[in-house]
């Protein structure tokens, strides 16, 4: 049996030879044939000459992909994923945050017959604001979505053959991979670790890009949030219908008086704004078409080790 790493990495020269040296220390103790597969997610450090050392130094055991920029995460897991060739991938962040030492009790799960076997972290090196907003964030999630995702459970993962082989043949663009991970199914078993914090390097993640990241994971599975917004019309047309029969009724009963200029001024620009938040997701889905349509790889790889058997151009 194979075992192939996913590593994406994207400026992480500080760490890259460190986490190379860890992960080969404790595959080497577990007697089971590997290979390493970095992606250089368009790194602008010298993450890419790291890689090229790696490849020569450990030729038969390392691969590596250079994105001809960054595409982002997921689009690097997907790359990489594209290139393994084992018959179980783990898929591993360069920082040194999941640890090496997992691998074995993994692959011993994975070896009891489960096609995913989940790593889920603690949050214990995490800022407190990032952690009470994904807690809110997946109780919110779990209301709306079909698929399940539970908070602290990454991209931290093994995946058996015919799992990878799934997730690579799903060929929408816009992936949100904590879902898609979740949706292909298969025997999946969930075991905690301890975070570790950030060896070297720092987070590429700022809130902005974890809003956007939350939106994303909220609409790309169904569309809820525009059956919500249709409730939402109804429930406010239905107010209105009764407001106005309740001062229709009590200007026939007491006369016609005008007050009620604050409530008018509240009820127009509350629902303006709502207006436009309900356009601003019909959009969203639109715009999500649009990208669909324009059928673009997800990635291009500029350079590849000269290791790799098959040699992905693109992604399909
Ligand atoms: N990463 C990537 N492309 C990006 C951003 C991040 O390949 O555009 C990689 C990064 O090099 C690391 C992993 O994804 O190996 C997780 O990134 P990070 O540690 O910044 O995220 P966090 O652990 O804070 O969620
Ligand atoms: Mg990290």
């Amino acid at each position: 049996m194979k075992l192939s790493l996913v590593v994406p990495c994207y400026n992480e020269e500080a760490v890259i030879s460190r986490f190379d040296d860890q992960v080969r220390a404790v595959l080497g103790g577990l007697a089971v044939e590997y290979e390493l597969c970095y992606v250089d997610d368009g790194s602008a450090d010298g993450t890419l000459p790291r890689l090229r050392e790696l490849a020569q130094r450990h030729p038969s055991t390392t691969r590596y992909l250079s994105l001809s920029r960054n595409f982002g995460k997921e689009p690097a897991i997907l790359a990489g994923l594209k290139a393994a060739t084992g018959d179980a991938v783990i898929i591993m962040d360069a920082d040194l945050q999941h640890p090496p030492e997992l691998i074995g009790k993994m692959l011993g799960l994975h070896r009891l017959g489960h096609d995913q076997v989940i790593a889920r972290r603690s949050r214990d090196g995490d800022k407190r604001l990032r952690t009470a907003l994904s807690r809110f964030y997946y109780r919110a999630v779990n209301t709306w979505v079909d698929v399940e995702l539970t908070d602290g459970v990454g991209d931290f993962r093994l995946l058996s053959r015919t799992a990878v082989d799934a997730l690579v043949s799903l060929p929408e663009y816009n992936r949100f991979s904590k879902g898609l991970f979740s949706w292909i199914g298969f025997d999946t078993v969930t075991f905690d670790y301890r975070n570790a914090a950030r060896e070297a390097g720092e987070t590429k993640w700022r809130l902005s890009m974890l809003v956007n990241y939350g939106i994303d994971g909220l609409i790309s599975f169904n569309c809820r949030p525009l059956r919500a917004a249709i409730y939402a019309g109804l429930s406010l047309a239905s107010l209105a219908t009764l407001y106005t029969l309740w001062v229709i009724g009590a200007a026939a009963v007491g006369g016609i008086t005008a007050p009620g200029y604050v409530t008018l001024v509240a009820i127009i620009v509350g629902l303006g704004g709502l207006q436009m938040v309900m356009l601003g997701l019909i959009g969203e889905y639109i715009g999500r078409i649009y990208y669909e349509s324009k059928r673009r790889p997800h990635f291009l790889v500029k350079e590849a080790s000269a290791t790799a058997p098959a040699r992905p151009r693109s992604g399909g």
